[in-house]
């Protein structure tokens, strides 16, 4: 089936158009700045470069239609488009699974939107969009919280008032389901079935964990919204909650000030001083910058304990995922956190770790108690398939 796979932001419209059946990208791009001056498309075709096309984009629909006109001229007609999957970041209480739109799932999307708002309420525009001018082809939704919906309730509940959580919907929804329910996947497909208890470490510039028994979800690192867990580019992860009181308190900082804080101004932007790109940091730590080399040391250090906190809700772990930007690409980080978890058996072939590859591979020796691997994530095949697993029904 030819899927076109859609995920908005409140300036921005990522697309990708592929083929199930091969897993074949046949276009993929980015819309920015829509509704800012200087809004641009980067369009790329069947692998050729990209092609950066200025463009007036003053609003989402504007965008669409250009999409949809891009892919035309490319020989993607609306006709040969057989599904559109939206990736919606938060799905609430309403996602355990993807699901079709239709006005009632459309309207869940919007009704959960205030605990997303930045990227719900564009997304829910887009699919009205979508619907509206392409009414032949079927929308499906699908949550990045829905992989994580179903984990234990001592896991998913945080100990607040009862009424105070129940009004408000206050839980663990966790973020990159998408991307570890793919990882789950894939590792099963290329270990055979030889996995049990993985461990999926998406580390990009947003990083989560999440801890999947035998293909179910029982535990992941990010909490209500994706700020929980690890320290990432530029959130700080997991700190003491009385901070945000003591810093409007004593630091008079508002509310948003300090959410933009900790969103945008904080992790290894913070810690390096620097730069939120490990690739910077990874330079400037090994030329002598302290601030970059401290940066890298608790980025080790976090990781390696949240690993350890997602093997123990499952009691133990024996395989390993690295995943995204970072774990895809940084043999140096991969490395850093492995060698923490040496005391548990977990031991790193340098030399295949150093490999650089677009493929699943080992990167473990044979006497690791723990089977350590790197699998590149692609969510916009584990969404196309969803799509056609639900439009085909
Ligand atoms: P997101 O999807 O959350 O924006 P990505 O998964 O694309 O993030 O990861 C982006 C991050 O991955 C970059 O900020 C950078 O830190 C890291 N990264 C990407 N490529 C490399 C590389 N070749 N070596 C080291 N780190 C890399």
């Amino acid at each position: 089936m030819i899927v076109l796979v859609i995920n908005a932001g409140s300036s921005s419209l990522k697309y990708q158009l592929l083929d199930t059946a091969t897993g074949q990208v046949h276009a993929k791009g980015n819309c920015e700045r829509i509704g800012i001056d200087g809004s641009f498309v980067g369009h790329e075709e069947n692998g050729s470069g990209k092609r950066r096309l200025e463009v007036a984009l003053p609003d989402h629909k504007t965008a669409i239609k250009y999409v949809f006109d891009i892919l035309s001229e490319a020989g993607f007609d609306t006709d040969k488009i057989e599904g559109i999957g939206h990736r919606v970041v938060q799905g609430g209480w309403y996602f355990p699974e993807s699901k079709v739109v239709t006005e009632k799932t459309l309207g869940w999307v919007r009704e959960v939107a205030p605990l997303a708002p930045l990227h719900n309420y564009a997304e829910a525009d887009v699919i009205e969009i979508c619907r509206e001018m392409f009414p032949s082809i079927g929308n499906v939704i699908v949550a990045d919280t829905s992989f994580h919906y179903n984990i234990p309730e001592k896991a998913w509940r945080y100990a607040l008032p009862r009424d105070v959580v129940d009004r408000l919907h206050i839980r663990k929804y966790g973020a990159h389901g998408t991307s570890h329910r793919y990882i789950w996947k894939k590792t099963a497909e290329f270990l055979d079935g030889d996995v049990h208890k993985l461990v999926s470490c998406h580390l990009g510039s947003g990083a989560s964990l999440s801890a999947i028994e035998d293909g179910r979800d029982k535990e992941t690192t990010m909490g209500l919204t994706p700020l929980d867990g690890l320290i990432m580019g530029t959130r700080c992860g997991t700190i003491d909650p009385a901070t945000v009181a003591y810093l409007m308190r004593e630091g008079g900082y508002s509310i948003d000030e300090v959410d933009t804080m900790m969103n945008k101004q904080s992790g290894l932007l913070a810690l390096s001083g620097l730069s939120s790109d490990s690739r910077d940091i990874e330079e400037a730590a090994e030329g002598g910058d302290a601030n970059c080399q401290l940066a890298l040391e608790m980025f080790y250090y976090r990781t390696s304990q949240l690993i350890a906190e997602m093997a123990q809700s499952m009691h133990g772990f024996d395989t390993m995922v690295f995943t995204a930007g970072i774990g895809e690409n940084s043999s140096t980080m991969r490395l850093g956190v492995a060698k923490e978890l040496e005391w548990l058996g977990v031991r790193i072939d340098e030399e295949a770790n150093k490999v650089r590859s677009g493929e699943p591979r080992v990167i473990s020796t044979e006497d690791s108690a723990v089977k350590v691997l790197v699998v590149p994530t692609n969510e916009e095949l584990m969404i196309a398939l969803d799509v056609e697993e639900l439009l085909s029904k």
